[in-house]
């Protein structure tokens, strides 16, 4: 089936529909084809504009375009540098270097605080728990302890 844009010799457009050039050509001898606005039969064919032909050539370049585009906004977002920390998370990122970096001796931090001050086992960073007259014995001893308040949300995953 063929559609043809065709004219009429009074500038009316209209669209045809034939089995074949060959049918519209033998139509058009015969005068069965007419202008459906003033049945005029001396009707003229356009040539059809490539309307096809623009679409195909179009999508590939659109392909291409936009593939590097995707490539670079995926790989530009992954050096994008990361959101200021929050004060909290600041504070977290601590503790946890602390925590990585010393032994938890639990509630023996006390006597393992004396211990490494009177040289009875190495030095070393620890950490533990410790009561107030504890804290305070110690500093009275000249051992110097920190008391490091650790996020709740901290304290639970490490016990
Ligand atoms: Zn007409």
């Amino acid at each position: 089936m063929k559609v043809l844009d065709l004219r009429c010799t009074h500038g009316h457009g209209f669209e045809g529909w034939f089995a074949s050039n060959e049918a519209f050509e033998t139509q058009l001898a015969s005068g069965l084809v007419e202008c459906p606005v003033c049945g005029d039969t001396a009707i003229v064919k356009l040539l059809s504009a490539p309307r096809l032909n623009l679409g195909n050539a179009k999508a590939p370049q659109q392909e291409t375009a936009s593939a590097p585009a995707a490539a670079s906004s995926s790989s530009s977002s992954s050096n994008v540098p990361a959101a200021p920390m929050s004060p909290e998370a600041r504070w977290m990122r601590a503790v946890r270097e602390v925590l990585a970096k010393t032994e938890d001796v639990g509630d023996r931090f006390a006597d393992e605080a004396r211990k490494m001050h009177y040289g009875e086992t190495q030095e070393r960073g620890i950490r533990g728990q410790a009561t107030p007259e504890q804290t305070e014995a110690l500093l009275d001893e000249g051992i110097a302890v920190m008391p490091l308040p650790i996020p709740a949300a901290l304290k639970e995953t490490l016990q």
